[in-house]
C-alpha cells in the first residue's frame, strides 16, 4: 500500500510517500518560517502564496524521492482541518486534482490525528491510548480507545502551549516560532523565578497558560522600568519549568485514571528536550509499565508522513472523501467531560 499525503494547514508544505502506513519512502518539507519572522507569526495571506509556489515540486520531488509514480499509488492523503483555510485549501485541491485524475481514493485527514499518528513511524501502536497533543494551536490530552478514534479528555482553556511559548519569545527578543530557542535557553539556566503552575491541583485535566505567559511579560517588564537586568536562561528556564510541571502532572493522571498502555507525545512542542526528559523520567518512576513513544524531532512538527500514517488507519476503517471535501479549519475531536 503506497499513499501520497500532502499537508498545508500552516506555514509547512509537505508531500510524503508512505508505505503500509509505517515507512517513510519520501518526506518532502518546504518551511516559509523565514517568510513569516518578521511578522512575529503566520501571515495567513502569505502562507497561502507560499504553498501555491511550493505544492508541483514537492509533489514531484517526494514521487522522485520515493522512486514511484502516480500508477503505483493505493490513495492520495490530506489534512483538511483544523488550520489556515487559505493554507488547507491548497492542500486539499492540489489532492483532488490527483484523486481525479489518476482514478485515486481520497482520503481525509485530520491534523492532529496526524500529528498523534507520527508516533507510528517509532513503534506499533496499543490501545487504548492516551497523547499529549502539544502543538502551536493545540494542547490537549486525547484519548484512544482503538484506532483511529479520538476524544479530548482535557484541552487549554487559553493559550496553546507552543502560543506560550512564542508569545513570551517576542518579549525575550527570539525570534518566532520561538520554542526551540527557549528550550536552549533554559537548559543554560535555573527556575528562580518561581512563575504560576496553572490548574495543576483542580479536579479536571484541563490546561491554562496565559496566566503563566502573563506573569513572565510583567516580570521583564516591570524589570525593565526599574532598570534591571534580568538572565534570559534563567527566564527561559522558568518558564520552562512551569509549563513541564504542569503538562506532565496532569498527563500522568489521565495515564493513570485511564489505565493506557502507551502514552504518545505529539506536536511541535513535543520536540522539547525538557519535557522530553521530564516525562521519561516521571515515567520510569510512577509509571514503569506504561510505554512512551515520542516521534523523533522532525516528525514533531508538521508534515506530510504523519498525513500518511494517519490515512493508513483511515483507509482501512473507510474513511473516504469524494471531489466535494472542503477544508475545515475549526475541525476538532470531539470533547468527553467524564472519562
Ligand atoms: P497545530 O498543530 O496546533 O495546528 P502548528 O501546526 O502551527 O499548530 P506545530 O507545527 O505542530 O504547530 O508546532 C509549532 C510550535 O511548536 C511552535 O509554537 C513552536 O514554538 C513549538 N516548538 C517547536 N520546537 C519546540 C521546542 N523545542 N520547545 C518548545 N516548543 C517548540
Ligand atoms: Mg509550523
Ligand atoms: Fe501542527
Amino acid at each position: 500500500e503506497l499513499i501520497l499525503a500532502f499537508e498545508s494547514s500552516c506555514d509547512e508544505t509537505s508531500v510524503a510517500v508512505i508505505e503500509n502506513g509505517h515507512h517513510i519512502l519520501s518526506n518532502i518539507i518546504a518551511t516559509q518560517i523565514k517568510s513569516h519572522q518578521r511578522f512575529g507569526g503566520v501571515v495567513p495571506e502569505v502562507a497561502s502564496r507560499h504553498h501555491v509556489e511550493q505544492i508541483t515540486r514537492c509533489t514531484e520531488q517526494a514521487l522522485a524521492e520515493a522512486n514511484v509514480t502516480y500508477s503505483d499509488l493505493t490513495a492520495v492523503a490530506v489534512t483538511y482541518g483544523p488550520g489556515l483555510v487559505g493554507a488547507l485549501l491548497i492542500g486539499v485541491t492540489a489532492a483532488k486534482a490527483i484523486a481525479y485524475a489518476h482514478h485515486l481514493p481520497l482520503v481525509p485527514v485530520n491534523h492532529m490525528a496526524g500529528h498523534i499518528y507520527a508516533a507510528r513511524f517509532v513503534a506499533p501502536l496499543a490501545y487504548p491510548l492516551l497523547a499529549l497533543l502539544v502543538s502551536g494551536g493545540h494542547t490537549e490530552l486525547v484519548y484512544m480507545p482503538a484506532a483511529g478514534e479520538f476524544e479530548i479528555i482535557g484541552d487549554t482553556r487559553d493559550d496553546a502551549a507552543g502560543e506560550a511559548y512564542d508569545k513570551i519569545g517576542r518579549v525575550l527578543g527570539v525570534p518566532y516560532p520561538a520554542g526551540k530557542e527557549i528550550d536552549r535557553l533554559a537548559h543554560l539556566g535555573q527556575d528562580t523565578f518561581n512563575f504560576p503552575r496553572a490548574m495543576l491541583k483542580e479536579p479536571n485535566l484541563d490546561f491554562s497558560f496565559s496566566g503563566l505567559k502573563s506573569a513572565f511579560i510583567n516580570t521583564v517588564h516591570h524589570a525593565d522600568q526599574i532598570g534591571e537586568q534580568l538572565d534570559k536562561a534563567d527566564l527561559a528556564a522558568s518558564f520552562q519549568a512551569s509549563v513541564i510541571e504542569v503538562l506532565v502532572t496532569k498527563t500522568l493522571k489521565a495515564a493513570q485514571k485511564l489505565q493506557v498502555k502507551q502514552l504518545v507525545v505529539a506536536g511541535g512542542v513535543a520536540a522539547n528536550q525538557g519535557l522530553r526528559e521530564a516525562l521519561t523520567s516521571a515515567i520510569q518512576a510512577q509509571m514503569p509499565e506504561l510505554q512512551l513513544i515520542m516521534p523523533p524531532l522532525r516528525l514533531c512538527g508538521d508534515n506530510g508522513a504523519m498525513i500518511g500514517a494517519a490515512a493508513h488507519i483511515a483507509l482501512r476503517k473507510g474513511t473516504l472523501a469524494d471531489l466535494t471535501l472542503n477544508a475545515i479549519p475549526g475541525l476538532d475531536f470531539p470533547y468527553q467531560e467524564e472519562l
